[in-house]
């Protein structure tokens, strides 16, 4: 686990300046969608402060799975060189039935998803994508302030009053606080239901590759930077390396039947076997040679309807406005998507009084489209965790042309059906809102 204190930008710094109107804007939380947006309204030339309630920065230690929607916005902000650094670009995602390894689809994803789609399909460890945005926020001038929990917003002032007692009033308040948000509770008109459960929880594992690498029976898992999903059973495993191929990382998927919070390691290593015991043997060889194992319940939050307050001055993006589950991998690219979006919005403004309509094309935007990837991502999962009878058998009918190489004009798995593909990971946020207000569909206070 990566951690860094208090960090303040070089005094060096000149912000871009690319927008007329410089405002002064408070982030609340420096996750990976908090410090997307960070990196994104700096590089306008806004003046931007994160206030992080963990008297630390740091991320869970475990891999994340980057779509080309957002990894093309992070490229476009300049966080290129450092990002694939810390990247492995896989080529094919393989998947394989559940009980035997049996090959039932071929995904290609790089180069082939850059060519189609603008930017590569990534693989890296949490810590590392932190790192890569928080060093490159600092760099373009962002401040970053820990052990600032926000504990009262005043949504018209706008106002937020830090666990200190500080009380801060910047231009613009946009709340990126995860799923648990303590902004979109205050916020919502409706009383907010908090996390859902989704019946659905991942055992998340990290296994040494000198270690897989050392066994003729799991050398072969870590022989090329594919990625391998095993399907069916109401679960799924998936595994892929990070760490510049030092750990091999399994999510393994499973029914959210029980209170695992204060299980040792053991008792979470019977419990999952309880589930896998009868998977493809060559997996449990694998997995047999993990170092740690976690459990982590998956959640999402009922859609909200509303984003931006009445008076502009403030919007909640991220996590806290659409958690998902990751079987499309789009969590972390929504909250890059929000960020591109309220940048690209604020451009337009000619005044102050142009932040509400501004704030308006955001939400316009962004509710339908993170509402249809919250539901895709969700039925692809169900279509991943298919029992054994005839859908499955239709599924993997229809999924099997592809392992032998073919091309799918439908499939029943998201990431590699073609329109799919196109809507997810084609996607370009900022041409979206510049289609937008081409077709006249923005019109600003100042200039009506
Ligand atoms: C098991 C699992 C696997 C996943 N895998 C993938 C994947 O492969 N690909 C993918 O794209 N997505 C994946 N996701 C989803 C992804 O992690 C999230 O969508 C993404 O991190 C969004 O982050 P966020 O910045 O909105 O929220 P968070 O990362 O939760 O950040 C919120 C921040 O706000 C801070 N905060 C909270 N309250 C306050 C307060 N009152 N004051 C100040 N600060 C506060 C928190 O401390 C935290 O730092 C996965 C999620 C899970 C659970």
């Amino acid at each position: 686990m990566r951690k860094s204190k208090d960090v303040r930008p070089p005094s060096d710094i000149k912000p871009f300046a690319q927008t007329p109107l410089n405002l002064d804007v408070a982030i609340v939380g420096a996750g990976i969608g908090g410090l997307s947006a960070a990196i994104a309204l700096v590089r306008d030339g806004h003046r931007v402060t994160v206030y992080e309630s963990a008297a630390e920065l740091s991320e869970i230690g475990a891999g994340v799975q980057m779509s080309p929607n957002g990894v093309r916005q992070w490229l476009e902000w300049g966080i290129g060189p450092n990002l694939l650094e810390r990247s492995l670009m896989p080529s094919e995602m393989k998947l394989r039935r559940w009980k035997d390894g049996e090959f039932l689809s071929r995904t290609e994803l790089n180069p082939d998803f850059e060519r189609k789609f603008g930017a590569p399909y990534l693989v890296l460890h949490r810590a590392d994508l932190h790192s890569v945005l928080l060093k490159h926020a600092v760099k373009l001038g962002v401040k970053v302030r820990v052990g600032s929990r926000v504990i009262e917003y005043d949504f018209d002032t706008p106002t937020i009053k830090l666990v200190n007692g500080e009380v801060v009033q910047p231009g613009l308040v946009v709340a990126v606080d995860g799923i648990n948000s303590f902004a979109r509770s205050q916020f919502s008109k409706f009383p907010y239901r908090g996390p859902q459960k989704t019946g659905v929880a991942a055992y998340r594992l990290m296994a040494d590759i000198a270690d897989l690498k050392a066994d003729p029976e799991t050398a072969w898992i870590v022989s090329s930077t594919d990625l391998n999903l095993w399907v069916g059973n109401n679960c799924s495993a998936m595994s892929y390396m990070i760490c510049n191929g030092k750990y091999l990382n399994l999510v393994l998927s499973h029914p959210d039947a029980t209170d695992t919070s204060n299980k040792s390691q053991q008792e979470l290593t019977e419990e999952m076997l309880s589930y896998f015991h009868d998977w493809d043997p060559v997996l449990m060889k694998i997995v047999e040679k993990k170092k740690t194992i976690q459990n982590w319940p998956l959640f999402e939050v009922d859609p909200l309807d509303k984003w931006a307050s009445d008076s502009g001055k403030f919007i909640v993006i991220g996590d806290a406005a659409h958690a998902m589950v990751p079987y499309l991998s789009m969590g972390v690219s929504m909250a890059v998507e929000d960020a591109a979006a309220l940048a690209k919005a604020l451009s337009y403004m000619k005044d102050r009084s142009d932040l509400l309509p501004a704030l308006q094309l955001v939400e316009k935007l962004r509710i339908p489209r993170t509402k249809r990837v919250q539901e895709a991502s969700f039925s692809n999962g169900q279509v991943l965790h298919l029992c054994d009878g005839p859908s499955q058998r239709q599924r993997d009918a229809a999924l099997n042309p592809s392992a032998e190489g073919k091309l799918l004009d439908n499939s029943p798995y998201g990431l590699n059906d073609p329109k799919t593909q196109a809507w997810c990971y084609g996607y370009n946020v900022v041409r979206d809102v510049e289609d937008y207000v081409r077709s006249g569909g923005f019109r600003v206070n100042s200039h009506p």
